[in-house]
């Protein structure tokens, strides 16, 4: 933990993609700062396990098996939130879906499946949220997309895509829910180590060292770095921020990597 008070205390996040990887790290280092965490996703068993390491810190956690692409699973998950908890103050929308594979090569299927848990299901999480934070005129959503919308990402162009809908998304909410209180922002991480990446985008002999290579801070981030970003995004030192891309990617995309 970097931060030294409480600043999340009394809050209450939801976490989607928040059994493994970047999710499961702001999942728990929200919870260290005081926040209580609804983790969702498909997959039950990562999220139960997250869900008992935050208990273990002394918040309360909550596990939901949620598809982010069903809008009845999406509304359930946030009406059980705040049956559970009281209210929503932070939505974190970091569910991801990405695989390599050329652009003539990608399937339909794989192109839907994609734009689907992205780019549809960050606005379904988004609207269910924001039902909820409207009437108490605040909220933060923070969106977790990439740097690719900038570069681009040959070889990746479903999730890239995706991530430019999103980062425009960021964009449109920040100005239209600002009336209401709420802020939107997004973090763009730069390559983090996590399974899910590793085994999605640099599995190929040789591609995690030139990727490195390419890092001015010639290093991967670390989920908590990542986190860090969002437990700031999440707090009240953000008050005055929105519509706002936080990049943190160790100088990468202003040195002009592509990956
Ligand atoms: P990850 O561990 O594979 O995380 C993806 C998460 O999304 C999983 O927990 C997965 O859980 C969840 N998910 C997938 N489909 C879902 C669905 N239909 N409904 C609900 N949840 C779903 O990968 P990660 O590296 O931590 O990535 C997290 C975020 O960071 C993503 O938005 C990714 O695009 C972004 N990002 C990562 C990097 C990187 O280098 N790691 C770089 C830039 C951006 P279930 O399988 O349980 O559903």
């Amino acid at each position: 933990m970097i931060f030294k008070d409480n600043i999340l205390s009394g809050q209450v996040a939801v976490v989607t993609g928040g059994g493994t990887g970047i999710g499961k790290g702001i999942a728990l280092e929200f919870a260290k700062v005081g926040a209580d965490v609804v983790v969702a996703s498909r997959k039950m068993e990562n999220l139960e396990k997250v869900a008992s390491e935050i208990r273990a810190l002394g918040r309360r956690s909550l596990a939901i098996q949620t598809d982010v692409r069903n809008t009845e699973q999406v509304d359930e998950m946030v009406k059980r939130t705040v049956s559970e908890f009281g209210k929503l103050d932070i939505l974190v929308n970091n569910a991801a879906g990405n695989f390599r594979v050329p652009a003539e090569e990608l399937s339909i299927n794989g192109w839907l499946a994609v734009v689907n848990i992205v780019l549809n299901g960050t606005f379904y999480c988004s609207r269910a949220a924001a039902k909820v934070m409207i009437p108490l005129k605040r909220g933060k959503i923070i969106n977790i997309t990439s740097t690719a919308p900038w570069t681009g990402a040959a070889g990746t162009v479903h999730s890239a895509s995706a991530k430019a809908g999103v980062w425009t998304m960021t964009k449109t909410l920040a100005i239209e829910w600002a009336k209401y209180g709420i802020t939107v922002n997004d973090i763009a991480p730069g390559p983090t180590e996590t399974e899910g990446a590793k085994g999605a985008l640099w599995s190929e002999p040789g591609a995690y060292e030139r990727i490195k290579e390419g890092i001015p801070l010639k290093r991967f981030g670390s989920v908590e770095e990542i986190a860090w970003a969002a437990v700031f995004l999440a707090s009240e030192a953000a008050n005055f921020i929105t519509g706002a891309t936080l990049v943190v990617d160790g100088g990468a995309w202003i040195a002009g990597r592509r990956y």
